[in-house]
């Protein structure tokens, strides 16, 4: 029997509008709740940042409990595996986590991450979700009973419970457990793009991969359609540093891989400026993800690297698992206990799988270059059938299951 004793009762605040933050809203809005959404950037920006994310089955499974996996098939591009080449282009070996199809989902998709939350905006606002951009959370004091959240600018407000969906830097977390670990630096930072280059050759569904003499570079591109891109390198942390001259870092960007096989030189020397890149970071595991009022998911709880492409589809696994357990459950702390409980083993593989797979890309040197090469292809199957495994879970089908 579902029991929703607290549902009508309570206020809850999301604190960010990515992923997690917009899918958790709808849900909720759509069970009865009147979540309020708090977003430190302005809309526009939201629409429009970043370059694009890959969306395993599993991710879309999720965008399925929203009403959201079929917009978001026809707006990005079916990827049906990853093609791993070294620096003279010798394929290294093929990962094919797509499903049967025989549940609809056959592939994953890689998406502009603007177009995917342009999407989860209008899935939030069709749901009735009240969302305040422009509005940065910055301090958040918890009492027996009830949670007091500070605003850049305007004042303060207070809810029964606070969902914290404010990616790896979240302040929530910040505020409620100073002594939990922070984010570190993997000594790798990654752009990327996507734009029309028309030389280059279709790549059948495939995301190319290539450990470059200096970088790493992976591509796709369907037909016609644009060319999406990105790259990461090393770079030390005491030279982390923004962009000064765009024209001149992108020249840098064409330097590192100007000996790399084609068409990686062809699809650079197509991007006159590169605006920014992202250091990439993970978060040690936390002991505890929630208090009896606040609750973190997504990259708050468990930033993934972006190396095993399944960051955004554990923002939106971590939404209908939570939703689906807010509903269940007649305390909110009960809801948190049941929703780490479920989510902490999956993760943190999903985490230990990044972690793998960036470490080889900080491979230098001859000796370990020789070695991941030769290594490479007789890993890569074990690898492959990990990656199909967390692609298979539907959660859309069993938000409450322990998934395998
Ligand atoms: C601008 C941006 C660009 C990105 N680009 C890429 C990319 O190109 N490729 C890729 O694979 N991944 C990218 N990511 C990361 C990827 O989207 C996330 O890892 C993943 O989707 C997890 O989602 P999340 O909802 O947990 O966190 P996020 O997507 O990081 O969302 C967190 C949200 O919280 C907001 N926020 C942060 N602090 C506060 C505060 N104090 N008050 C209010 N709101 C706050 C942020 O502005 C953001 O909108 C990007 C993230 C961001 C924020």
């Amino acid at each position: 029997m579902t029991v929703q004793a607290f549902r009508p009762a309570s206020s809850i605040a999301v604190c960010g509008a990515g992923m997690a933050g917009l899918a958790l809203a709808t849900l909720l809005a759509r069970r009865g709740y009147r979540p309020v959404v708090f977003e430190a950037r302005n809309e526009e920006a939201c629409r429009t940042e970043g370059a694009f994310v890959t969306l395993a089955p599993n991710g879309l499974s999720a965008l399925r409990a929203l009403g959201a996996d079929r917009r978001t098939v026809n707006a990005g591009l079916a990827t049906r595996a990853v093609e791993l080449c070294n620096h003279h282009g010798r394929n290294l070996g093929l990962v094919d986590w797509t499903g049967d199809g025989s549940d609809g989902i056959a592939d994953s998709v890689t998406i502009g991450r603007g177009t995917l939350i342009g999407i989860l905006i209008d899935a939030a606002r069709l749901a009735g979700v009240e969302l305040h951009y422009d509005t940065r959370l910055t301090a958040v004091s918890e009492s027996e009973a009830n949670v007091t959240l500070s605003f850049e600018g305007s004042a303060p407000l207070t809810f029964d419970m606070v969902a914290a969906a404010d990616g790896l830097g979240s302040a929530v977390r910040a505020a409620v457990f100073p002594d939990l670990p922070t984010p570190r630096y993997t000594g790798l930072v990654g752009t990327g793009g996507v734009g029309f280059v028309p030389d280059v050759p279709s790549t059948g569904g495939v995301m190319r991969m290539t450990f470059g003499r200096r970088a790493y570079f992976g591509y796709q591109k369907e037909g016609n359609g644009p060319v999406y891109w990105f790259n990461s390198y090393p770079l030390a942390e005491r030279d982390l540093a923004p962009v000064a001259d765009p024209v001149v870092y992108m020249a840098f960007l064409r330097s590192l891989h100007e000996s790399d096989p084609d068409p990686i030189p062809c699809i650079l020397a197509a991007v006159p400026a590169m605006e920014r890149y992202y250091p990439i970071n993970d978060l040690p595991p936390l002991a505890t993800w929630h208090t009896r009022r606040v609750v973190l998911l997504g990259d708050a709880a468990h930033a993934v690297a972006p190396h095993a492409g399944q960051g955004a589809s554990m923002a939106l696994e971590d939404a209908v698992v939570l939703a689906a357990c807010l509903d269940d459950a007649t305390k909110p702390v009960a809801a948190f206990k049941r929703f780490e409980f479920l989510r902490k083993a999956r993760t943190r593989t999903v985490m230990e799988v990044a972690r793998r797979s960036g470490a080889r890309k900080l491979a230098n040197g001859p000796v370990s270059i020789f070695l991941r090469d030769l290594l490479l292809p007789f890993v890569l199957p074990l690898g492959a059938r990990q990656a199909r495994r967390i692609a298979a879970f539907r959660v859309d089908q069993a938000p409450l299951a322990l998934p395998a």
